[in-house]
């Protein structure tokens, strides 16, 4: 450029102006041309950063599993997915490239929401529409949840060039969603449905009750004993034990209900349209019967059982809250029965309720107001007939109502924790009686499994007998199979203690409960009493108690215990008992229970030899009646008394043996054919084989006219309690 310059101002200066202000505009141009293309290349390599930046986040963003990228065309089919999204239909990004982006979302309906929300998504991505937190779920084989957010890409012309979005797996999050929504509603230790749920299933089951006009029935069942599994085994065993009696309790309701847990020991039942009494019957039977069969956890075997109360509910006629409080009545009057019971709502139960809750209250004061005392009911022994003990059976002289039955008070007691001062008072009430007895005589007295499994009991035993002064050995403990349904070694503890005190053990009301012959074989006991329900009317030849009494004294032998026969009313059960080896007998045909001066008097007596307490049958020795019996091929007279309509026992001094019958001519009667069912030196028992009418022994001249059987009948001139 200078040499062209030179040129130019020898030929003309003003040329030379041109070309120098040319010149000077050329440069200026370049350094503009140059700056703009430094610019230019900046703004590339800004761009590109920019780019990397983004690469970056898009990088990073995809790798942190919060969520993916995704890019359709104009046609909607795929133009880039992230590698997350590709992984949840297992396959490479590149895979799905060219699909169409709806193509990849579920529409099976199978859950509503996703369902309405797909539709959305295909609204607003035909529509053009952003959107943002649409949830849909993907079309592959596992439960996911996506959350989609889009926006429509357009060209400077407006031109729609497809979505481009993120997308978010919502499935961890929904999973929890559920799990909390899961744990409000069903008991974590079951699985059950909880009361919450339970509530809704009843309300439920009573507007589709109203709507359907079929009732719905609700079962409360609570479980007996189990605080006593959770005490002496622990809460571990407790829960295991929970779990199992959800099982069965579920498995017998099968598709008749829902079973749900209340909390602690106490379940629910939902049975919408089954009204049926019989069926419920049967039902409330059949899970009694199943929670009570024996347990086997963690090599405990546990016992419980259940008691159920039933309500049913009227269609329209009835609310959930009152159905509620009509099944815990119900309920309520199960357990008072005696447990392992069902029992169906009536509408003098909340009187009853509003009755031992007065009762209860009452029972607070008990000891304080001195209102009870213990009547002795005498133990005889059955082959010499003289008394060896007396049970001591608690009374309450309440000051309104007068006597109430233990049967009656001593549950509530348990139930609202005073039997353990009630019993520690009997316990010193009885052996401060028995310390005036003679000393061969026994005390039995009753304790609670509630008084059995406190710790306490073993001192409040030791102290009672030292304070009395009365020997060990004399006292008898008489304990329900109730003591062993928290199997244990606790259990198992006391019984070794009680023994080493030297007390005598007996296992009360044999046969009422449940796995009696294991658990006879397994503690120390020295007595099994045969429970009442068996020793009644086992004579009557149409049972087979007598057959089962024989069994438990065959045991009982096995194991060198003593027998009772509880309960014996009849000279026939007498009879019988006898005939079976039962070695001791207590009930009315012996004496009632009776206050304390005149137990005295019966155990004063039978120290001279059983005479006094003989005295007491002396009217049937009176009305003793003469017969001739045909006895192995001889004509014999004997002596009849006691005789009632189904036996008579005998006097005789010929030997004869159980089953062999014979033809007994009554005199001034005739004859009367029977069969010996037991054998005494001097004496026998025979059973009748048609029932004998009474009235044929009553004077044929008696002036009324009227048949008057009950001079020779049982029972009488017997000591009222
Ligand atoms: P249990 O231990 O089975 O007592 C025997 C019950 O049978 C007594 O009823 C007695 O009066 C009755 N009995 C005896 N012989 C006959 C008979 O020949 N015929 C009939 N029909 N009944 C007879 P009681 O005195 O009403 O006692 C009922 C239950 O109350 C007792 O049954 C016992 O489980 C409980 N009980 C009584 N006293 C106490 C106590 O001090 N502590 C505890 N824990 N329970 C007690
Ligand atoms: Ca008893
Ligand atoms: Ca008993």
């Amino acid at each position: 450029m200078g040499t062209l310059s030179a040129f130019i101002a020898s030929e003309r200066e003003t040329l030379v102006l041109g070309i120098a202000a040319l010149s000077l505009m050329v440069i200026t141009y370049s350094v503009a041309g140059a700056r703009t293309m430094i610019a230019g290349a900046r703004r590339r390599l800004q761009l590109d950063a920019d780019a990397q930046k983004a690469l970056r986040f898009v990088i990073e963003f995809e790798n942190s599993g919060r969520g993916w990228f995704w890019e359709t065309n104009a046609q909607g089919t795929l133009s880039y997915v992230s590698q997350q999204l590709a992984e949840d239909f297992a396959c490479e990004p590149a895979a799905l490239l060219g699909r169409q982006f709806t193509d990849l979302l579920s529409v099976d309906g199978s859950s509503e929401g996703p369902l309405r929300e797909e539709r959305t998504l295909g609204f607003h991505l035909s529509a053009r529409f952003p959107f943002s937190d649409v949830v849909v779920r993907p079309a592959s084989a596992e439960d996911i949840h996506w959350s989609l957010s889009g926006n429509p890409i357009f060209d400077e012309h407006g031109r729609f060039l497809g979505f481009r979005g993120i997308g978010t797996d919502l499935t961890e999050q929904r999973r929890s969603e559920q799990e909390i929504s899961r744990l409000a509603r069903f008991d974590s230790l079951t699985g059950l449905p909880n009361r919450a749920l339970m509530r809704q299933t009843l309300d439920e089951a009573l507007r589709n009750a109203t709507s359907r006009q079929k009732g719905c029935t609700l079962f409360l069942i609570d479980l007996d004993r189990f605080k006593n599994v959770n005490d002496t085994l622990g809460h571990p065993i407790g829960d295991a034990l929970l779990r199992q009696v959800a099982q069965r309790l579920t498995s017998v309701m099968g598709d008749h209900g829902q079973v749900g847990r209340l909390g602690g020991d106490e379940f629910k039942a939902v049975l919408p349209g089954a009204v049926e009494t019989g069926l419920l019957e049967s039902l409330a039977r059949t899970l009694i019967e199943q929670v009570s069969r024996p347990y086997s956890i963690e090599g405990h075997r546990v016992t419980i059982g259940a008691s159920v109360g039933i309500a049913i509910g009227d269609p329209g006629r009835c609310n959930a809250d009152s159905l509620v409080r009509d099944a815990d009545l119900a309920l309520y009057a199960a357990k008072a029965a005696g447990r392992g019971k069902h029992m169906f709502y009536e509408a003098s139960m909340h009187s009853e309720a509003a009755e031992r809750q007065m009762l209860e209250n009452d029972l607070r004061q008990v000891l304080e107001r001195d209102e009870l005392w213990v009547a002795y009911q005498p133990i005889v022994r059955t082959a010499g007939e003289e008394v060896c003990g007396f049970e001591a059976l608690l009374r309450w002289k309440h000051p309104s109502r007068g006597a109430i039955s233990p049967d009656k008070f001593i549950p509530i007691a348990e139930e609202c924790g005073m039997i353990g001062k009630i019993g520690q008072w009997v316990l010193r009430a009885a052996l401060a009686e028995a310390a005036n007895w003679p000393d061969h005589i026994r005390i039995a007295v009753n304790l609670s499994p509630i008084q059995f499994n406190d710790p306490g009991i073993i001192d409040v035993i030791a102290g009672a007998l030292k304070d009395f002064e009365v020997r060990a050995e004399r006292l008898e403990l008489e304990l329900t199979e109730g003591v062993f349904l928290a199997e244990g070694d606790a259990t198992d503890e006391t019984f070794a203690r009680l023994k080493n005190l030297g007390v005598r053990l007996a296992l009360d009301d044999f046969g009422t409960g449940y796995s009696s012959m294991r658990y006879l074989k397994k503690a120390p006991f020295d007595k099994i009493k045969i429970d009442q329900s068996f020793v009644r009317g086992a004579a009557s030849s149409d049972n087979r108690n007598g057959a089962i009494i024989r069994a438990i004294v065959t045991l009982a032998e096995s194991l060198d215990m003593d027998t009772t026969a509880e309960g014996v009313e009849t000279h026939d059960d007498l009879h019988l008992i006898r005939e079976l080896g039962v070695s001791q007998v207590q009930g009315y045909i012996f004496g009632r229970p009776v206050p304390c001066e005149e137990a005295r008097a019966i155990a004063m007596a039978t120290h001279v030899e059983a005479d006094g307490f003989q005295s007491t049958r002396e009217p049937r020795h009176r009305l003793m009646r003469r017969a001739i019996a045909g006895i192995n091929g001889e004509r014999r007279e004997i002596r009849l008394r006691n005789i009632s309509a189904m036996g008579a026992q005998v006097d005789c001094d010929e030997a004869v043996t159980p089953g062999q019958s014979l033809t007994i001519d009554i005199v001034g009667v005739g004859p009367v054919v029977g069969t010996v069912r037991w054998a005494q030196a001097g004496k026998f028992g025979v059973q009748f084989t048609d029932q004998f009418d009474l009235a044929r022994l009553a004077p044929k001249q008696a002036p009324t006219g009227q048949p008057s059987p009950s001079p020779w009948h049982l029972g009488q001139n017997r000591r009222a309690s």
